[in-house]
């Protein structure tokens, strides 16, 4: 070999233990064992009414029925999260559980109307791209959370009500029952309750904190799944002896319900026409957005503050894009449950 092929041969092994040194530099920097060893996050919140809901007025037999429920329900979302299902799959499929429980005002337990009616309102909404779907005053609709997904996803609209939204349902083959399906002997005492101090008062009872807080219970869910999608779901029958047909901040996306991949997804619940106002939802995120607050400032200070400057009463459930969750009320106690990506299940009645 002459002078030229050895320089030649030289610089070939060289480029060659270049080469390996920077494959291996690659996967040096590549911490590819670790992340495979990372669980991607995920989580579930629900609520089912905010109230003056006192361990005093409560039975062990009662309370015991509310969380098993709670429990049934947050286990059904959680489960659906685990196995790689979708953030709106479990909100839809919790609130089911919750709606087809006689315990809260939403599905089979809905509160009357002054008529002696059951008139229900849904929404839900798709943190991963802000779409939404709602339906209010509906009065043969099973589980109106499934029919505001189908608001979402078939429609061109975000809200229906009355009987075009159930004309919607008929087309879409959502389960329809009889108005009877909603009777429940508790509720309709609860009406004649509110009636009877409605007599004796006059016609702003029906913001009388006694007859208030008759009406808790609505129910709600908040997700966010292992492809980093947040959604949220509220449905509820509003308030014991609505009238005109009075349509609460549940179906109000912004008020009762929000979701954005960006902050959070919240779901509402209290004194609807403080929350419409507040644009309670929007708000926690919005702040989050804006102001770069966490979840929990967020939280704090439209439930602790804002809501309660307005005069009104309730709370959220909320859930960030890292998986952090906030339960905020300012009443006596609000039914609730948290379940994360480690299945840690946490359920709370009072404060
Ligand atoms: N927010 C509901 C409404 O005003 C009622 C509730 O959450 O208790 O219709």
């Amino acid at each position: 070999m002459n002078y030229f092929s050895w320089i030649i041969v030289v610089l070939v092994i060289t480029g060659c233990a270049e080469q390996k040194q920077s494959t291996i530099a690659i996967e040096k920097n590549t911490p590819v064992l670790e992340q495979k060893d990372e669980l991607p996050t995920f989580g579930i919140a629900i609520h089912g009414g905010a109230g003056t809901i006192l361990k005093k007025n409560m039975s062990v037999e009662k309370e015991q029925a509310y969380r098993a429920v709670l429990e049934n329900a947050i286990r059904t979302g959680h489960k659906i999260l685990k196995s790689g299902g979708t953030s709106l799959e479990a909100v839809e499929k919790t609130i089911n559980i919750l709606e087809d429980s006689p315990l809260f005002n939403a599905g089979k337990g809905a509160v009357f109307t002054n008529n002696g009616t059951n008139e229900l309102d849904a929404s839900i909404m798709d943190g991963s791209n802000l779409n939404a779907g709602a339906v209010s005053g509906v009065t043969t609709i099973k589980n109106p959370i499934n029919l505001a997904k189908e608001v979402m996803l078939n429609s061109p609209h975000v809200m229906l009500s009355g009987t075009g939204a159930e004309v919607f349902a008929k087309q879409q083959n959502i389960e329809m029952v009889d108005p009877a399906y909603f009777y429940t002997e508790d509720r309709m005492k609860s009406l004649e309750k509110v009636k009877n101090a409605e007599l004796k008062k006059d016609k702003m009872a029906f913001y009388d904190e006694s007859i208030r807080n008759s009406k808790f219970g609505t129910v709600g869910c908040v997700a966010l799944d292992k492809n980093g999608n947040l959604a949220a779901g509220t449905s509820t029958g509003g308030m014991t002896n609505k009238k005109w047909n009075r349509i609460g901040d549940a179906p109000i996306i912004g008020a009762g319900t929000y979701a954005n991949n960006k902050t959070c997804a919240v779901s509402s619940t209290g004194w609807g026409e403080f929350f419409i106002r507040g644009v309670v939802a929007y708000d926690i995120s919005a702040m989050m957005e804006y102001k770069n607050l966490s979840l929990q400032e967020a939280a704090t200070e439209v439930i602790q503050k804002k809501v309660p400057q307005l005069g009104g009463s309730g709370g959220i459930i909320a859930i960030d894009h890292q998986g952090n969750v906030a339960m905020e009320f300012n009443t006596a106690g609000m039914y609730r449950a948290t379940m994360d990506s480690k299945g840690e299940l946490n359920i709370g009645i009072y404060k």
